[in-house]
């Protein structure tokens, strides 16, 4: 594990009354499109806007933030100031969780004060994609610790999931994950071309079972709890079985269509039709890239040299 430090002796502080009360009173909280700092424990806020969230750890040596906005908005500058004039304390570190221009926006105003950084893999996306942000001066492979003010934020990396690059930002000692386009719940994505499903799935079991974690920040909507992960993969096994089947039986990807409703789902999960049709051509597309599928007659589907 990478470390970086601020300085200060570690502080052991008694959190877990205050986290699990807060984390009782957060799990109602609906926030809302306006900008906002909200506080879900001694030092980790939750910051955002147009529903879209990322991450605020306070320290008395500085700040942490996790994630920029979309771009144009003025939420990042609008954030600055706000640390300025609420806090007193200068951002030390930005923490940009993957590549997608919409979560790391504007962060290129922290650069007085701040270094950014991310996963490995991020860095060569920043630079071809031209994304708009802080570039990070820090990356890592498996995790590592911010180590500022008493507070360890601790970044894990648990490979390809959605993007080869996404992180986790874990905050320990107060019980808080954040987990922007992970944590999704029964918001189902829109389909699976940047995501390495079977990874996902082990993923969304470590993070579903992983130790100090009393809320989930997600990118996007109200706070979660680490069941939201589980959830989530519950659709992910089935439509990935679902389709799998079919295809061991022979069947087209238009039959395939017409066969996985997901109807059991339906209700509880935020499933369009426009979302499940894009979800099927997404995993059959996945599940193609390594088996040949069968055909009636026994002969290869299409002719290999
Ligand atoms: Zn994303």
């Amino acid at each position: 594990m990478k470390r970086v430090k601020g300085q200060l002796p570690a502080r052991r502080l008694l959190f877990l009354m205050a986290v699990v009360s807060l984390a009782g009173a957060a799990s109602a909280q609906e926030w809302g499109s306006e900008r906002s700092i909200d506080r879900l424990t001694e030092h980790v806020y939750r910051w955002g806007a147009d529903g879209q969230n990322g991450m605020l750890v306070v320290t008395p040596e500085g700040a942490v933030v996790a994630d920029g906005h979309y771009c144009g908005r003025g939420h990042v500058p609008w954030l600055k100031s706000e640390i300025e004039s609420r806090f007193g304390v200068p951002v030390r570190y930005v923490v940009l969780s993957h590549d997608h221009q919409s979560h790391i926006c504007e962060t290129e105003v922290f650069a007085d004060t701040a270094i950014a950084v991310g996963h490995r893999n991020l860095l060569p996306h920043l630079v071809r994609e031209g994304r708009r942000a802080l570039i990070p001066q820090v990356t890592f492979e498996e995790s590592l610790d911010i180590d500022l003010g008493g507070v360890k934020v601790t970044l894990i990396y648990l490979g390809p999931l959605h993007s080869d690059n996404l992180i986790q930002v874990h905050v320990p000692a107060e019980g808080v994950l954040y987990a922007p386009d992970f944590a999704r719940g029964t918001n189902i994505f829109p389909d699976f071309r940047d995501m390495d499903v079977d990874n996902m799935l082990d993923a969304l079991l470590t993070a579903g079972h992983m130790p100090d974690v009393e809320m989930v920040i997600p990118g996007h909507g109200n706070l979660k709890t680490q069941d939201n992960f589980l959830v989530y993969r519950r659709y992910l096994v089935s439509i990935r079985e679902q389709v799998l089947a079919h295809m061991v039986a022979s069947r087209t990807l238009d039959e395939i269509h017409g066969l996985v409703t997901m109807e059991e789902f339906r209700g509880e999960y935020n499933i369009s039709d426009a979302s499940l049709r894009n979800n099927i051509d997404s995993m059959y597309d996945y599940l193609y890239r390594y088996r040949e599928p069968n055909s009636p007659a026994g002969l290869p589907v299409r002719a290999v040299d």
